[in-house]
């Protein structure tokens, strides 16, 4: 029997005049990745709001997870299914959803205990889909699946859609990230840094379209490569959501040095001053790659630098709009999206950072942007910044 996979989109389905520009994206992600990691062609329908992807002759159960794999990072995807193409007919349809059951569902030792039958039709056909349901739950029951039947919750679904004039089996559905397609809604910089936050805030805009160019700001040599080592493994791990990644890692260390044992600035006040260096490095990078906006994983609150009094001081640095997809999450969320996209396990790791580096034992927590422009007056940004630039280094990395 023909197997296929096919995948459900979500939000794109509500896009009118342009759906057909995410429908592309999506598919030539899907294209794209599934050839990359096989090394053969595959033809990708769409049709009626899904994506059917033909499965090679020799496709066997146990290559379900290779597909899978790939599919949880493909943003746009709601759920996918890998199906078998059934007859129209019910009974005869019935009959090969029996020949083809899963064996745990056979063997005796890790049978499920209770099913159901849930059909969806996107074609004209003589009977609803709860008469489809029915029957073909009813032929089961009668070849002796030997499992009692349950509408809600059951423990096992046989998922049956009819379209393209067949009827469409499975049983299971993965659940794809959502999102729209990657890449759909142009560039953005994320100021990303090896801590918890500003990864997942980097993939929830990614998530969202954006395509995102990274730029890490290291301590190196006041800190160790430690740093930047884990963050060249995040960035890595979130280059699988989109296509090639750019990340420009700026040394930072010897300017933060410089502000820190400039003693006509008050100490209290640098953790601001530096923080607006890297957003006019960040709106810099921008400019030179054409993106429109840039991403922080800043959180309302969560540290000295996020009061609404510093976040205003410190973001009045940037000319552009700057994005902070967490801002009014419990941490406790924000380690739950880093568990479950991966990051957690990398950010979590103990390392010497920037942010750490030549800060003032009581920060300032209610900046005056006067005040912070006079100092700024006091040291030479201009010709830091291009040095800055000039000093960065920038690395290509590609999905896995
Ligand atoms: P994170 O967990 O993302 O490091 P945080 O809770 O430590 O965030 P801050 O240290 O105040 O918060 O940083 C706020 C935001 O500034 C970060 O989320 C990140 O976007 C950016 N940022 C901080 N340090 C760096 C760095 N060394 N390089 C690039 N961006 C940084
Ligand atoms: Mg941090």
């Amino acid at each position: 029997m023909r197997r296929f996979i096919i995948v459900h989109y979500g939000e794109i389905g509500l896009k009118k005049a342009n759906i057909e520009y995410f429908v592309e994206k999506l598919r030539k992600r899907l294209r794209v990745l599934f050839e990359k990691r096989f090394k053969r062609n595959f033809s990708i329908k769409h049709s009626l709001s899904r994506f059917l992807i033909a499965l090679p002759g020799d496709f066997t159960y146990g290559q379900e997870e290779d597909y899978a794999k790939i599919l949880y990072k493909v943003f746009g995807i709601k759920n996918f299914k890998f199906v078998y193409e059934g007859k129209i007919d019910i009974e005869k349809l019935s009959v090969q959803i029996w020949e083809n059951l899963p064996a745990f569902v056979r063997d005796p030792d890790s049978k499920p205990r209770t099913f159901r039958v849930r059909v969806k039709r996107s074609m004209i056909l003589p009977f609803k889909s709860i008469e489809a349901e029915r029957q073909i739950g009813a032929c089961l029951l009668r070849s002796d699946i030997g499992i009692k039947v349950k509408m809600e919750n059951p423990e096992f679904v046989v998922d049956v859609e009819f379209f393209n004039n067949h009827g469409y089996f499975s049983f299971k559905k993965y659940d794809g990230p959502c999102g729209l397609s990657a890449n759909s809604q142009g560039k953005l910089v994320s100021l990303i840094s090896a801590g918890i936050d500003s990864p997942v805030a980097s993939y929830m805009m990614m998530k969202r379209g954006a395509r995102v160019i990274f730029v890490h700001f290291h301590g190196y040599p006041y800190t160790d490569k430690a740093e930047s080592e884990h963050v060249r493994e995040l960035v890595k791990m979130l280059s699988d959501y989109q296509f090639d990644t750019k990340l420009y890692l700026v040394p930072f260390g010897q300017f933060q040095k410089k502000i820190s044992t400039n003693l006509d600035i008050p100490a209290k006040i640098r953790t601001v001053i530096y923080r607006r260096l890297m957003l006019r490095i960040a709106e810099l990078i921008a400019k030179s790659e054409k993106a429109r906006g840039l991403i922080t994983g800043d959180n309302f609150g969560q540290v000295a630098s996020q009061t609404p009094e510093n976040i205003f001081a410190i973001h009045e640095a940037s000319t552009i709009p700057i994005y902070q997809p967490l801002i009014g999450f419990d941490k406790e969320d924000i380690i739950g999206l880093a568990e479950k996209i991966g990051t957690f396990e990398i950010s979590k790791l103990p390392c010497k950072d920037t942010c750490g580096m030549f800060m003032p034992e009581h920060p300032e927590i209610k900046a005056n942007i006067y005040d912070v422009r006079e100092y700024e007056k006091l040291l030479p940004l201009g010709e830091w910044l291009s040095d800055i630039l000039k000093k960065s280094e920038i690395v290509n990395l590609d999905c896995n």
